[in-house]
């Protein structure tokens, strides 16, 4: 469900604060940017966001929407999140509970997933080799069940070949 945009005023001032800080100044094209940014529950590239604002302001350029999605990384709002394909994706950081991903190399979809299982067993690990963690990403990639039922009798990758990614959202950019 979309959220309405009073919602999302905590968030703003969050990035309003990060702005002045850095010295910048609050742009009607920065607002929007990261207005759509917040409307959108997804992995987005920077070139995906960009079809997003484009669609509603024709004047803001790719590098401003890479800009401003940089210093949403700085101020926590969004956090960056690699799914093997060269790309870099951004998801909601803020209020978001940690996950981790499973990326279908026939489809492009991710599914995000939580463990608190696997998440004692990482920090038991850690603590085994006295390696203090500071953040992980836990990725596996592999064939979705739909895909698998779509395609039965389909190759699968040598082991240890580097996954062939082609990450799939619902943004058609
Ligand atoms: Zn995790
Ligand atoms: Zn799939
Ligand atoms: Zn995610």
């Amino acid at each position: 469900m979309a959220k309405r945009d009073h919602e999302f005023e905590e968030e703003k001032e969050i990035f309003r604060e990060h702005i002045q800080k850095a010295g910048l100044r609050r742009t009607a094209q920065r607002d929007l940017i990261l207005d759509i940014f917040l409307r959108t529950e997804e992995h987005l590239t920077s070139e995906d966001l960009y079809f997003l604002v484009h669609r509603e302001d024709p004047s803001v350029g790719h590098t401003t929407v890479y800009r401003t999605l940089k210093l949403l990384t700085e101020a926590g709002l969004a956090r960056e999140v690699r799914f093997g394909d060269n790309k870099t994706y951004y998801e909601h950081h803020f209020k978001h509970e940690h996950h981790d991903h499973m990326i279908c190399t026939e489809c492009g979809k991710v599914l995000e997933f939580f463990s608190p299982q696997i998440e004692d067993l990482q920090d038991q690990m850690a603590d085994k080799f006295g390696f203090r963690p500071t953040h992980h990403s836990l990725r596996l990639w592999g064939v979705c069940a739909e895909c698998q039922t779509a395609h039965m009798d389909s190759p699968t990758a040598p082991s240890g070949a580097q996954p062939r990614v082609k990450v799939r959202t619902n943004v058609s950019a």
